[in-house]
């Protein structure tokens, strides 16, 4: 049991349902999405959960400050086929990694880090989420029958994924020369030619950008791509962390530090502030640009975002799919079916082939 100080520099000990136990029976209580509450699986007991705190935005410094906050509650599971590491609260244990399945997985002596800030809690059950993948999969429709088959949403787990937003106001001074087509008329040796020349002009000057939530992925295992076709996870919203929420679920411990994440995000912000400003004018080439770019005012959060991880193997080879668990969006990779392909293929050939002849028999002079 944890002995936290409180302002009046008293311990206070845990109560219960922070500790994730069941005040009727004493079992491990799981958070449910459905009920949004910690509910008992033997009793069926529930306890409600505080939605009421939203996330905050933190100073940029405290991102620094990584000393192990998370590690008092958590421990930190390794798989040891793929490598996931798995965050998980201190009285549970990794039962099967949600990336491969295998049940391979050791408790490890990692610190769990720097202490999410704020979560988005999954809204969605795991029935809803399978179901979805089904949906998904009959979409495929270049995937194998026998791989649609396979993929077995029952074995999904929902564990919350690892992420910074930031916000800043960018300042930016920039100067360039870029240059705009136009044509000309002259007449060579009696016959007309149209030449393409080409006019430059400077540009200069300053510009000001606020960013809002640029979300940047901080865990290996999900790409930055398929965080970015589950989106929308309104972070705007998120609540402030809370141990509860990760009851029954995992959390994927980050593999990229927040200070890797903000030369990510700051990336981003250049790429953002460089288009912004050049959509600015009418021109056809860039002869020469550059821009420095002030970052002000810079907060982030470390969010935990709910993902339901799903893998099916497939001729020797791992697919993951994800299912976004607050509104149920769903992307990942499936085989390719050469035979489908192929029958797409002639299908279309024989179209043409079939107006061919059709227009053949109408125009061929009957
Ligand atoms: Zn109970
Ligand atoms: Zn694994």
């Amino acid at each position: 049991m944890n002995h936290e100080i409180n302002e009046n520099g008293k311990p206070e000990i845990e109560n219960e349902t922070r500790n994730g136990k069941c005040p009727e029976c004493g079992a491990e209580m799981v958070f449910s999405p459905e009920k949004s509450a910690l509910e008992c699986p033997y009793c069926g007991n529930t306890v409600a959960v505080d939605f009421s705190q939203t996330s905050k935005e933190r100073d940029f410094s405290e991102l620094f400050n990584v000393a192990d906050k998370w590690g008092g509650e958590t421990h930190v599971f390794r798989c040891n086929n793929c490598g996931a590491k798995e965050v998980l609260s201190k009285n549970e244990i990794a039962k099967a990694c949600p990336f491969c399945g295998t049940t391979n997985i050791v408790v490890t002596d990692e610190l769990s880090g720097l202490k999410p800030n704020g979560i988005v809690p999954f809204a969605i059950d795991k029935k809803t989420a399978a179901a979805k993948v089904k949906m998904w999969a009959k979409r495929k429709l270049y995937a194998p029958r026998a791989f649609k088959k396979s993929v077995a949403p029952e074995g999904i787990a929902g564990t919350y994924n690892p992420a910074f937003t930031f916000d800043a106001d960018a300042f930016v001074v920039y100067r360039g020369v870029l240059g705009k087509h136009y044509t000309v008329t002259r007449t060579v040796n009696g016959k007309t030619v149209t030449e393409t020349r080409t006019r430059y002009f400077n540009i200069g000057g300053t510009f000001d950008m606020r960013f809002d939530d640029i979300l940047i992925q901080a865990s290996e295992k999900i790409s930055q791509r398929d965080i970015n076709k589950l989106r929308p996870f309104d972070t705007n919203e998120s609540n402030e962390y809370s141990t509860e929420f990760l009851h029954g679920f995992s959390a994927q411990q980050y593999e990229k530090s927040g200070e890797e994440c903000w030369t990510e995000a700051r990336r981003l912000i250049e790429q953002i502030v460089k288009s912004r400003i050049l959509a600015k004018y009418d021109y056809d080439v860039i002869q020469s640009y550059s821009q420095r770019v002030e970052t002000n005012n810079v907060t982030y959060k470390y969010l935990l975002l709910p993902i339901y991880v799903g893998h099916c193997k497939w001729k020797k080879k791992l697919y993951n799919f994800f299912v976004n668990g607050h509104n149920g969006n769903v992307t990942g990779k499936t085989p390719v079916s050469a035979v489908k392909v192929l029958i797409t293929v002639l299908i279309g050939l024989g179209v043409v082939v079939g107006l061919g002849l059709l227009f053949y028999y109408l125009f061929s002079g009957t």
